[in-house]
C-alpha cells in the first residue's frame, strides 16, 4: 500500500481568482488540518495579505509555500488529473462526482504515482467555463438547489476532509503495475491544443463559425479520453501532416 505522505505530497489545491485573502488563510487552515500542504494561487486579489495569515491560525507553512501563478495552467504544471469544483452545472458539462466518488479517484491516480489538482473558483463567479475546459471532471458538493454555494474555504474542507476520510479508510488502492503510462500532464495537453487550434485554422475548418465553442467540445473529448504522452506524440504528428498538406494545397491553388 503506498505511503500516505506520498499520496498526500502528490495532490495540490488550486485556488482560482480569490478575492478575499481571509478565504486564503481559511483555506490553507482546511487543507492543513486534514494533512494536506500543498496550496497553488491563480491570480489571487490581494497575497500576501495580513488577513490571510490570521486566518490561517497556525497554518502558515502551507501560505509560505503557497505559490502564485498568472495563469490556471500555471498553477497545473506537472498535474495528470485536474477536478473542478462547481456548485452549478455548467453550459460544456463534464462528468460531475460527489466529493466522495471524486475522493476515490484522487487516491486513485495519486496511487498510480499521477499528480492530482482540486481547483476552486473565485467566490462570485466560480469557474468559468474556460478554467473548467482544464478539468478532466466536475466535483459538486450536494447542497440545495436554491441556496447552492458554500464559502470557498468551506468547500476547500469538504473536500479535504472526504479525501482524508478515503485515505484512512482501509480500502486504499493498490499501486499498479510499472507499465501503466500515466496520462499526459497539463502543460503538454496545452501545448496539443494550441497544436490542434493552429491546424483547425490552417486547414480552414471553421468556415466563419466560432472556434472557441468547437475548442471547448475537443478539449472535452480529450481531457475525457486523457491520452498518455506516446498517444499525444501519434496525434501531433497527425495534426503535422495535415498543416503540411494544407500548406502543399495552399502553394498548388496560387500556382
Ligand atoms: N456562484 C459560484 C459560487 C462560488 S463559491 C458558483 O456557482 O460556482 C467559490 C468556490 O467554492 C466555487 O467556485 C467552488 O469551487 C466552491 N464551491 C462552493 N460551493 C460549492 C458546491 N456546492 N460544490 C462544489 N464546490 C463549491
Amino acid at each position: 500500500m503506498p505511503d500516505l505522505s506520498d499520496l498526500a505530497a502528490r495532490l495540490r489545491f488550486v485556488l482560482v481568482r480569490t478575492s478575499h485573502p481571509g478565504n486564503i488563510g481559511s483555506a490553507a487552515r482546511a487543507i492543513r488540518t486534514m494533512g494536506f500542504e500543498r496550496l497553488e494561487l491563480v491570480m489571487p486579489a490581494r497575497f500576501p495579505d495580513r488577513e490571510a495569515n490570521a486566518l490561517a491560525a497556525g497554518a502558515d507553512e502551507v501560505l509560505a509555500n503557497a505559490r502564485v501563478h498568472a495563469e490556471l495552467v500555471a498553477g497545473l504544471v506537472g498535474c495528470n488529473l485536474a477536478l473542478g469544483l462547481s456548485a452549478r452545472r455548467r453550459g460544456v458539462t463534464l462528468a460531475e462526482l460527489s466529493p466522495r466518488e471524486a475522493a476515490l479517484q484522487v487516491l486513485a491516480a495519486a496511487a498510480r504515482g499521477e499528480q492530482v489538482a482540486l481547483v476552486f473558483g473565485n467566490e462570485r463567479s466560480g469557474l468559468e467555463n474556460a478554467e473548467l475546459a482544464y478539468c478532466h471532471a466536475m466535483v459538486r458538493i450536494p447542497s440545495v438547489d436554491d441556496f447552492s454555494s458554500l464559502n470557498l474555504a468551506q468547500a476547500v474542507q469538504v473536500m479535504a476532509y472526504e479525501l482524508r476520510v478515503a485515505m484512512l479508510g482501509d480500502n486504499l488502492p493498490a499501486a499498479p503495475p510499472e507499465h501503466d503510462e500515466p496520462p499526459a500532464e497539463a502543460t503538454q495537453m496545452e501545448q496539443f491544443y494550441r497544436h490542434l487550434a493552429q491546424t483547425l485554422d490552417d486547414i480552414e475548418f471553421h468556415k466563419g463559425r466560432a472556434a472557441t465553442t468547437i475548442m471547448l467540445r475537443l478539449r472535452k473529448l480529450f481531457q475525457r479520453a486523457r491520452p498518455d504522452e506516446h498517444e499525444l506524440r501519434v496525434l501531433h504528428g497527425i495534426l503535422a501532416d495535415a498543416q503540411r498538406m494544407a500548406a502543399q494545397a495552399k502553394a498548388g491553388s496560387r500556382l
